[in-house]
């Protein structure tokens, strides 16, 4: 089929089904590079807090911030960074706050035309893990391999709760797991690019595996498309 062409994986899913972490490894594995599209949308709302705290979401503001927004993700070794406009926002784009803020400008036209625009230039050639909401349905239908991560609510709420504790973060479980839910409805829910598996697309559930579990078999499940890495 794919032969070692380098192709377009995309996963998609809710918020601490484990893409992130399952994207970077596979990119790892497969020598490919990794996008966090989250990431993107997160940058987009910390340009919006900084600039006006009373209304990151007024249209015209975003339409600012889209129009001259220069984003890179260079690795160094500390791991990927994300530069926007020259300013290092790897650490800021973390911050609680911004996961409903990114939410929220992310149902906004203009803030998913430009990053769909950035994230197919990043695409283009290929040899790409691209991880997000709507990475298989809206940004690359034509993904050679579509997964869809996913797992119980409660198991996502207790891995995004330790990630922030480790962090230091003082949210109860409860609450990390309200907002994470509350989130996930958003993103269903809006209009445009909401989420959703592609009618295509693998589903995978991570609620009984480890990361690496899920890459090995995402692995597998990639070799029997008869596609392969470097
Ligand atoms: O993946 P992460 O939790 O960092 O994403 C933050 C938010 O960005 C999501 O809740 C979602 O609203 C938005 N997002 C999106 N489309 C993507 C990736 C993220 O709408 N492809």
């Amino acid at each position: 089929m794919a032969g070692n062409r380098k192709i377009v994986i995309t996963i998609d899913g809710p918020a601490g089904a484990g893409k992130s972490t399952v994207g970077r490894l596979l990119a790892e594995r497969l020598g490919y590079l990794y996008m966090d599209t989250g990431a993107m949308y997160r940058a987009v709302a910390v340009l919006a807090r900084d600039r006006s705290r009373e209304n990151p979401l007024d249209d015209a503001l975003l339409t600012e911030i889209c129009g001259g927004l220069d984003l890179h993700m260079p690795s160094d070794n500390r791991g990927m960074r994300l530069v926007v406009n020259g300013d290092d926002l790897t650490e800021k784009i973390r911050e609680p706050e911004i996961s409903a803020l990114a939410s929220a400008v992310s149902a906004k036209a203009v803030v998913r035309r430009r990053l769909a625009e950035i994230q197919r230039q990043l695409g283009a050639a290929g040899g790409i893990v691209a991880e997000g909401r709507d990475m298989g349905t809206v940004v690359f239908p034509q993904a050679e391999v579509k997964f869809f991560l996913d797992a119980r609510p409660e198991v996502r709420g207790e891995r995004r709760h330790r990630e922030l504790a480790a962090k230091g973060e003082k949210a109860t479980l409860v609450e990390v797991s309200e907002q994470l839910i509350a989130r996930d409805r958003n993103d269903q829910v809006r209009e445009l690019a909401p989420l959703k598996p592609a009618a295509d697309a693998i589903l995978v559930d991570s609620t009984d595996l480890g990361a690496k579990e899920v890459v090995e078999l995402m692995v597998r499940l990639i070799g029997e498309r008869g596609v392969e890495g470097s």
